[in-house]
């Protein structure tokens, strides 16, 4: 049996003294939860809100890791930094970095290498484009993100990885995958990791599902088979609404 995990990423979000009374809330009502709970602040924010977790069930996931240990290379964060400061999780290739910032396949393999050398545990994401879903290679695009991303990963580590499936079509529209759509893919993940490692790696992954999962929806998608926990966006920032999906996640 998969442990759920939902985690909540917080995006642009919270100034640091915001971030932290919003985490003091979080802790209270997730307290209980049975499954990994995880919040994804910014960067400036870790450092507070890790304090503020101090002896709770909430673990602390950055938003992004560089791929190189150190030098130069203004405005990135090396993932020792991130480890240090108190980060368990990176979200790794969102498709925000990948349409806004740059990020491809590769740069997403290597962010995910550099982070399990670090003792991160990334949160690799994928999800088609609307083009590509009604151009019908929706399986293509996530076989093909999910092979590059894991290159040169051993099984061992593959493991650690957590992979956030999240059709970029439903990221902060309010449109979610219908369930059996989302089982669908997330299914089609693990049988690519299932080719690339064998079976026993695939049924040990944890895959998540992403695209405006909410309190209302979350129960019928965390029933699927292949679900095995939500990336949330906009509802990861009221503490009621988060605590509602980490319920559902049992
Ligand atoms: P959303 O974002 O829940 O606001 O759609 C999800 C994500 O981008 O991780």
């Amino acid at each position: 049996m998969r442990k759920k995990i939902i985690a909540g990423n917080w995006k642009m979000n919270k100034t640091p003294s915001e971030a932290k009374a919003l985490v003091a809330e979080i802790k209270e009502k997730v307290a209980g939860a049975t499954c990994d709970v995880v919040v994804c602040p910014t960067a400036i924010c870790i450092p507070g809100v890790v304090e503020e977790l101090k002896g709770s069930n909430v673990a602390v996931g950055a938003q992004n890791v560089h791929f190189k240990e150190s030098g130069a290379y203004t405005g990135e964060l090396a993932g020792n930094m991130l480890k240090e400061a108190g980060v368990t999780y990176v979200i790794i290739g969102h498709s925000e970095r990948r349409q806004y910032f740059g990020e491809t396949d590769e740069t997403v393999n290597l962010r995910t290498k550099a982070a399990l050398e670090a003792g991160l545990l990334p949160i690799v994401c994928v999800g088609e484009s609307l083009t590509e879903r009604e151009q019908g290679i929706t399986d293509d695009t996530v076989r093909r993100q999910t092979k590059i991303a894991f290159l040169g990963i051993s099984a061992e580590d593959a493991k650690k990885i957590v992979i956030a499936y999240e059709p970029v079509w439903a990221i902060g529209t309010g449109k979610t995958a219908t369930a059996e759509q989302a089982d669908e893919v997330c299914g089609i993940i693990r049988e690519t990791i299932a080719g690339l490692y064998g079976k026993e790696t695939a049924e040990a992954i944890r895959i998540q599902y992403g695209g405006s999962m909410n309190a209302k929806n979350a129960a019928e998608l965390l029933a699927k088979p292949n679900i095995d926990g939500g990336l949330i966006g906009g509802a990861s920032l009221k503490a009621e609404d988060f605590s509602v999906i980490v319920e559902a996640a049992k």
